[in-house]
């Protein structure tokens, strides 16, 4: 677990899986061997394996302590799920997230709000857990905050096509529970959730990867830190900022989302908290000719610098 201390505010990664590979195809079409070989002298091989044609990839949520509130950003893949259309989640059952959790001194019953940068299926896992047979919500004194827009897009799916073709069938078995027996509340993709004198936690619309995907702003005593979802999946990215990811639902959308958050990262000095960046939960973004790089480039075990 690495930890940024933001201001008044304490923000812990946590990682389900702090490290794997993917094959290209499974992130990018349009990435090329050649595009790999230009970003090597600031990837090294365990991010981008040319060799393999495979990418470092992580599965990671944050949690948010502030203004004497727990706040949980994303919620990975989650334990036990059915996944024969989604293989990597597929019946996983890991302790990594629940540890991370514990070590950051919070227990599920801790948590206060729990926000969604989207539904798709690694970022709603952790929000139920299987209890005698049934999905029951994992944080069940948390209020559940989820964008409307995104919520009622797969709602309708799940409807007329069926629970598989909403996410995988996460929908059903992972958003809908908490809905039933929890505090959820359906937003507009720039609401404020947290407004105190130690800091605040905002929505900020970052759409296109999927319909009504936000990114979570986190800002205390002049200092901000943005939880940015698939906005952004791979630091590579940063070389090619348009480059769509295979899965966005509108990827000339989903590229202007993904340049104007750079862009305020890289302007404004906050950090950029990308849960799929392996070895970087914690990312300064500077500019490089036209395009981005990662400014603090330490390895995970270097603790980034941070406390
Ligand atoms: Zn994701």
């Amino acid at each position: 677990m690495v930890t940024l201390n933001l201001g008044a505010a304490v923000i812990h990664s946590l990682a389900e899986i702090e490290y794997c590979t993917v094959g290209v195809p499974f992130l990018y079409n349009d990435l090329t061997t050649e595009d790999m070989r230009r970003n090597l002298d600031w990837l090294d091989a365990e991010m981008v394996d040319i060799d393999n044609e495979k990418l470092g990839f992580s599965f990671r949520a944050y949690l948010v302590k502030i203004a004497g509130q727990n706040v949980l950003v994303d919620a990975c893949n989650g334990n036990h799920k059915n996944r024969p259309t989604a293989l990597w989640q597929h019946q996983l059952d890991r302790t990594d997230f629940m540890d991370a959790l514990k070590a950051a001194g919070v227990t599920p019953s801790d948590i206060d709000v729990v926000v969604c940068t989207h539904l798709h299926c690694d970022h709603v896992g952790w929000l139920t857990r299987l209890s005698d047979s049934e999905w029951v919500p994992t944080f069940p004194n948390a209020r559940h905050v989820f964008s409307g827009k995104e919520f009622q897009f797969f709602q309708q799916k799940m409807e007329t096509e069926g629970s598989a073709a909403a996410n995988h069938g996460s929908f059903e078995d992972s958003v809908l529970p908490v809905t039933r027996s929890c505090r959820f509340d359906l937003v507009e993709s720039d609401a404020v959730l947290i407004d105190e004198p130690a800091g605040s936690v905002r929505l900020m619309p970052s759409p296109g990867h999927s319909i009504d995907h936000v990114s979570v702003a986190i800002s205390s005593q002049g200092q901000e830190a943005i939880v940015c979802g698939d906005a952004v999946h791979h630091p590579i990215q940063l070389d090619m900022p348009l480059m769509p990811m295979r899965a966005d639902y509108d990827p000339k959308l989903a590229a202007q989302s993904r340049l104007s958050l750079l862009n305020h990262c890289a302007d404004t000095g906050a950090w950029l908290l990308a849960g799929h960046f392996c070895k970087y939960p914690f990312a300064l973004i500077e500019r490089h000719q036209d395009v981005f790089r990662i400014k603090n480039r330490l390895s995970i075990g270097d603790k980034h610098g941070l406390d």
